[in-house]
Parts: C-alpha cells; structure tokens; sequence
C-alpha cells in the first residue's frame, strides 16, 4: 500500500479524529494555542506522512525497533529504532 492510500485510510479512520481530540488537548495541557479546526488535520496528516515515510526507509534499510514507554491501557507503545533513534508511536 502507497503511503498516499495510507494517508486517505488514515484520514478516514476513527483514530484520526481521536487523535485530532488528543492533539488538542496535548496543546491545552502544554498550554500552548490551540490551532483551528482546520489546521490540526493538516498538521496530523503532515506529521502522519513523515511518520511513514522514516517507516519505510527504516523497513527499506532494516531498522531494529525495541518497543518502549509501553500504554497497555490505551494500546499504545512507541517503538525506538535502535539504530538512528527514531520514534515510533503504533497503536495496537
Ligand atoms: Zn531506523
């Protein structure tokens, strides 16, 4: 699957409108403005798409990941790439 057709899946997906309710509230508790209802799915999607595209270059190049700051209430864990450090949050 292309990472566009994961971006529209993901636009479509119940857990982008929960995490455009997290990113708000993440704003509020950081006490930083809160964007508009228009900026913060272009923010998500922005930030979804580099998610995805570190992804497939980690997967490409054969990255390690180690599971860390594991959220078994909210399914949720990030996974550190072992190798060049960066983070990933899945949902599981
Ligand atoms: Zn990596």
């Amino acid at each position: 699957m292309s990472i566009e057709e994961q971006l529209e899946d993901y636009k479509n997906s119940e857990q982008f409108t929960e995490d455009i309710s997290w990113y708000e509230n993440e704003c509020f508790l950081e006490g930083r403005p809160v964007p508009s209802d228009e900026e913060i799915p272009t923010i998500l999607l922005a930030e979804k798409k580099a998610q995805l595209e570190a992804q497939m270059l980690c997967d490409t190049q054969g990255h390690r990941y180690e599971e860390v700051n594991a959220d078994g209430e909210n399914g949720r864990s990030d996974l550190d790439c072992q190798r060049c450090g960066q983070v990933f949050r899945c949902q599981w």
